[in-house]
């Protein structure tokens, strides 16, 4: 065994266990698949899911569209059911879009990717599709031009965390530098400070809130996904984006962190079938500029119209540590 896949087993195992704990700590929610397996997309980009760039913390740069950056709620709750509640009540906590709209949005996870993200890119170029890229800091400081072109195309720049932990596992300090690490290299390819952040694994806590909340940033989880990290086949990929899309999907591929020639095989027929079941495609700044705005007096969670529902907020969970956990990237 070489030394890439010593590192790559380390981490899927420490991964599992760093799940398999969260998911014994009274877990709040159902997981939004029924497969408990750990993502492939993780392990071969971190050298542990425990490590953080400590020696590269540099302060947060300045915003530069202060205007789409949230204000943080203060006072924030401590308990994490009612922190969800608060983000929702603002739309800043989301699984799905307006589900009494016919838009859909593509979401790709975990590039840039020098081999598959352009193959991705020019895919959405040809069909005019404008789409949503949830980067890895590491990655970006690596292929800064990649994040441009997404950019410059069009597409939304969101923050995955600088090295795709289990951002649960870690402490306040960590988290903060995972994510603003990952800012200010989106900022310094793009010259825009991303709003939207989607972590690794969908996995949250009340720590991972607060700090969300704090740097006034919109958490998008998924609704839809055909894991194709697993690499199950293309045409198995588009059935099961196709079966689970519904007005308001948030649909989840990934253009790195493995082999992802089937996500960008399968990329135009989930295009052009989608286009034929009359849904609009969009980035996830219009879908959210399409969800109606919700009073904090009808917080109810928004629920997902499909098989397996997403996490709902519940009053008895009282435990403040109790994470989100998603068994899926
Ligand atoms: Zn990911």
């Amino acid at each position: 065994m070489n030394r890439t896949s010593l590192v790559v087993t380390l981490c899927a195992i420490l991964g599992l266990l760093g799940s398999l704990t969260l998911s014994t700590m009274k877990p709040l929610t159902v997981p939004q698949s029924n497969e408990s397996t750990i993502p492939m997309e993780a392990t071969g980009l971190a050298t542990s899911p425990f490590v953080t760039p400590t020696n590269r913390l540099t302060p947060a740069m300045p915003e530069s569209s202060p205007n789409n950056m949230q204000s943080p709620i203060q006072p924030f709750p401590t308990l994490m059911w009612q922190q969800i509640a608060a983000l929702q009540s603002q739309n800043r906590f989301l699984y799905t879009g307006n589900r009494y709209l016919p838009e859909v949005a593509l979401t790709f996870d975990d590039g840039p990717n020098p081999y598959y993200t352009p193959q991705i890119l020019a895919i959405l170029q040809h069909y005019r599709v404008k789409a949503t890229f949830f980067c890895i800091g590491q990655q970006v400081a690596r292929y800064p031009n990649l994040v441009r072109q997404e950019y410059s195309d069009g597409n939304l720049v969101g923050n995955h965390s600088w090295s795709h932990p289990n951002l649960a596992l870690l402490s306040d300090n960590e988290i903060e530098t995972q994510i603003n690490l990952t800012s200010n290299a989106i900022q310094q390819a793009t010259g825009v400070r991303p709003t939207f952040f989607r972590p690794p694994y969908g996995v949250v806590n009340t720590k991972v809130l607060a700090q969300a909340n704090l740097l006034g940033l919109t958490t998008i989880i998924w609704s839809d996904e055909a894991r194709d990290w697993a690499t199950p086949g293309t045409s198995v990929i588009v059935s099961r984006i196709l079966r689970l899309a519904g007005d308001g999907a948030i649909i989840l591929m990934h253009d790195g962190g493995g082999d992802r020639t089937q996500t960008v095989a399968a990329l135009p027929s989930i295009i052009t079938a989608l286009r034929a079941s009359g849904f609009q495609l969009v980035t996830l700044r219009q879908m959210l500029n399409d969800v109606p705005e919700r009073p904090a007096s009808t917080q109810a969670p928004i629920s997902a119209s499909t098989p397996t529902p997403p996490p709902v907020p519940s009053p008895d969970s009282s435990s403040g540590l109790s994470p989100v956990v998603s068994s899926t990237p």
